[in-house]
């Protein structure tokens, strides 16, 4: 049977991870998290003391980093670096701006582009990310681009934070979420953008069992 393909893409904060795991749950599909792959990098450039925004010096430095996804038998996405499991040192706040800044080279999205589309062909999957319904995966049979208001997503990022024990203050968080945005949506290289065919899902006033219904129905509609 083919492999089904649900690509969700949208801004930072917008429920886009929780929201794509329950739904790869639901329908037995890989939850492939493309943020923490986009992290995972940013992190070893800032280990390694590099600068993000120096692309030749950034992509040098790639050559010997070995990125693997690898699942637990709970089915959580971990991250691999070099062979050392760095899933929650990659969700450092400041893991995110180096993120940001060493995925806005063209280099480094045709570096990951293949270890994705590679995960699809393979598996039934539900990916998240900026440019998986524009460039990843064009021809996935279900493209959602997922949003809500910059101060809801701040709100949750906030409260998330928190739950991790490394709060920040709502203003702060809000104007990283903005910058964020703003550096997502200008970039040259697959900038964040609606595909043409995605099904718009605006969560700003929805709870994630409304949020997750709506989802549910979106594909249902699709593939059935
Ligand atoms: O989704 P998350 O916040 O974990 O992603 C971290 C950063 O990685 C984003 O701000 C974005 O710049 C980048 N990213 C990307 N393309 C993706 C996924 C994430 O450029 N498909």
């Amino acid at each position: 049977m083919k492999n089904v393909s649900i690509a969700i893409d949208g801004p930072s904060g917008a429920g886009k991870s929780t929201l794509a795991r329950a739904l790869a749950k639901e329908k037995g599909y890989l939850y492939v998290d493309t943020g923490a792959i986009y992290r995972t990098l940013g992190y070893y450039v800032r280990r390694r003391g590099a600068d993000p925004k120096d692309e030749v010096e950034v992509l040098e430095l790639l050559r010997s980093a070995e990125v693997e996804l690898r699942y637990g038998e709970d089915g959580l996405q971990h991250m691999f670096l070099n062979g050392e499991d760095v899933s929650r040192e990659i969700r450092l706040p400041e893991v995110s701006k180096y993120a940001s800044i060493v995925s806005a080279h063209a280099g480094v999205r045709a570096f990951l582009l293949e270890m994705q589309r590679e995960l699809a062909r393979k598996h039934s999957v539900v990916m998240d990310g900026r440019d998986i319904g524009t460039v990843v995966l064009p021809d996935a049979d279900v493209k959602i681009f997922l949003t809500a208001s910059a101060e809801m997503r701040a709100k949750r990022r906030c409260l998330e934070l928190q739950q991790r024990g490394t709060p920040e203050p709502l203003d702060q968080v809000l104007s990283e979420i903005v910058q964020r945005d703003w550096d997502d949506t200008h970039r040259a290289a697959a900038p964040l953008r609606q595909a043409e065919d995605a099904v718009v899902v605006d969560t700003t006033t929805l709870n994630f069992e409304e949020s997750l219904t709506a989802l549910l129905r979106v594909i249902e509609e699709k593939i059935g």
